[in-house]
Order: C-alpha cells, then structure tokens, then sequence
C-alpha cells in the first residue's frame, strides 16, 4: 500500500480540518468494539489452543472490556459493542454491564466463523442464536451486525437478505478497501444502502482515508496502533469534509488489543507483527481520540436512526452488480 512518500499526515489532517465551514455541526464519529476472546482471531484460524489457555484469553476479554468500560465512562462516551454471541452465553454479567452504562449491543456472530464457512441456512441460525443469546443477556434489542474479519464480500453478497430478514437495521461489515483477507475496494466509503436480491439493509462502512487514488483502512486494526494517530485524524477529516451524502467516521478496536500483557499466540511472523504491534500504545491513543472529539462521538444504532430520515440522500451499492455512479466522494 502507498504510505508515506514524504507526506505528513499531521499537515494534511489540518488542512483539510481548516476547509470546514465552521457553521456546519460535525458529522459523526463512532466507537466500536468488535468483542471476541483473542483465540477467536482470523490470524489464529489453524492455531490449537489449550483449553487453559482459552479460559485465561476469556478471563483477560472480560477484564480488559471492563478496563475499556471505565474509560469510555470517564470520558463520558457512549459507543457500540458488537459482541460474539457465545459471550453472551459465558459472560452474561459483563453483556448486561456493558448494556447497562447505555453503550449499544450489536452483534458479532455466534461463534465468530466468517460468512465464508456459512451457507445462507446455516447463517440465518448462527444469527438468530446470536441475536437471541444477546438479548437475553442485555435486555435490550439488536439492530446491529458486524461480521467476523469485514468478511461481508462480493463473493458472500447472499448475506445481504439474511440480515434484513433478521429484523436488523444496519450492518457494519463491508470494508471499502483492498486487503488480503477481506474489502470491497469499490464500495462508498459513506452510509450507503447495501442492495440485496430481495431486500435491502442501511451499511455503515468502516473509516478509510483516500490517497493516490487508493482507500488506506485507517479505522483500526493496525494503523490505530502501528502508524501515528494522523492517519486516522486524516481519514475523519476527510470524511467529514462534505455535507452531502451524509457521513460518519466509523472506528472499530477489538478489548484484546488494550492488553499488553496477555500471553502471545504462536503466529508467523506477519501476523504476529500485525496482531501486537503498538498494543502497549493503545489505551493512551484511545484517551487521545476521546480528547480530540470529545462531544462527536455517538452510538452506531443513533446515527442509524437520523439516517434512515434521509434514505433518499445515500448512494446504493450492490455488493455483485456493476454499481455505476455510486462511488463517494473523495
Ligand atoms: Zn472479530
């Protein structure tokens, strides 16, 4: 991917921050956690894992989820939770804590398999279960749905209609990028309304900065924790640059990635360097962003509600059609 070359992402950052007109309120920023023990990682997919060591990675999920809990309540920001729905099942206590100080419950799965292992049958199940066990623990409804690793892609694009169907009012799984394991690099980079075969369903992109041409992934993951906080302050500020279509900076971190101290898996060396890289780093940045916007930040499910006012504004995009004219700007 093209990064660097001389450019400063702190100057950019600025200079697009500087183009706002100041009268216009700021468009949306939204945390996410995407909520799964660390043995559940793609990176980790062929690794065996003890069961010891599994019952030490869901002690240390439940602890560092608490950790994140309490800083997201000194900063008085409320964010969304997609949660493993065997979680809801082991840690029932920690779902309805999370519920409890008003953050939003959605849904990460049941077992945190990607869509790619599912059939359309097997998907609707793994859903509903997940969606069940959610609910029963939070007390509250799911409207939301992130799938395991983005893998919402053009060769899943059956899953479309079996998100809808469930009675969900949002997705949040299609990554406008190009990566080895997941990304629709043609998709808006803005909330658009993700067309399916019979129904239709409100998609909430994940942040990405536009360079050369080229979506870089700034919401998380990697470039949260390896490249300097400019990246990401550039991609909100680019998304935020226009008022129209509507937009929203949509980030998303994972609570295993605030705890330094956990044992580490047995990666190659590539993932290894992906999955704890800058992980001592993370909760200061975090408290950086809560700085920086502090008073932007709303929940997923909010900024869904003020979409659907205005639906007619949205580009739509079919995850296996040719989707002419829907690109966003940038
Ligand atoms: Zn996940």
């Amino acid at each position: 991917m093209k990064i660097g070359l001389g450019w400063n992402p702190r100057e950019s950052a600025f200079r697009v921050e500087r183009s706002l007109p100041s009268s216009l309120p700021e468009p949306p920023i939204v945390i996410s956690f995407d909520v799964e023990e660390h043995f559940r990682i793609e990176a980790a997919a062929n690794v065996t894992c003890s069961t010891d060591l599994r019952q030490v990675y869901s002690d240390r999920m439940d602890a560092s989820t608490r950790r994140l809990l309490d800083q997201l309540g000194e900063a008085q920001t409320l964010a969304t939770f997609y949660i493993v729905g065997q979680i809801a099942v082991t840690h029932p206590k920690l779902v309805k804590d999370i519920a409890g100080a008003g953050h939003e419950i959605g849904s990460h799965s049941w077992e945190h398999l990607r869509v790619h292992r599912l059939n359309p049958a097997s998907f609707r199940e793994d859903l509903k279960r997940s969606i069940g066990a959610l609910e029963q623990a939070s007390g509250a409804a799911v409207k939301g749905f992130r799938a395991p690793t983005f893998s919402v892609m053009k060769e899943t694009a059956w899953v479309v209609d079996a998100l809808a169907e469930s009675g969900l009012r949002y997705d949040s799984s299609i990554f406008p990028v190009r990566h080895d394991r997941y990304g629709v690099p043609s998709a808006p980079r803005t909330p658009f309304v993700l067309l399916g075969n019979q129904r239709q369903i409100l998609e909430l992109p994940p942040a990405t900065y536009r360079r050369f041409g080229q979506n870089m992934p700034v919401a998380g993951g990697g470039y949260f924790r390896l490249f300097p906080l400019g990246f990401m302050r550039a991609g909100i500020a680019q998304l935020s640059e226009r008022a129209a279509p509507p937009s929203v900076s949509m980030l998303y971190f994972h609570p295993w990635e605030f705890d330094p101290g956990q044992p580490k898996l047995p990666l190659n060396r590539l993932s290894r360097f992906r999955t704890y890289v800058g992980i001592g780093r993370s909760t200061a940045r975090l408290g950086r962003l809560f700085e920086r916007y502090s008073g932007r930040f709303r929940r997923a499910i909010d900024v869904v509600e003020e979409l659907e006012m205005r639906l007619e504004m949205l580009p739509r995009f079919r995850l296996d059609g040719e989707n002419r004219g829907t690109e966003s700007p940038g």
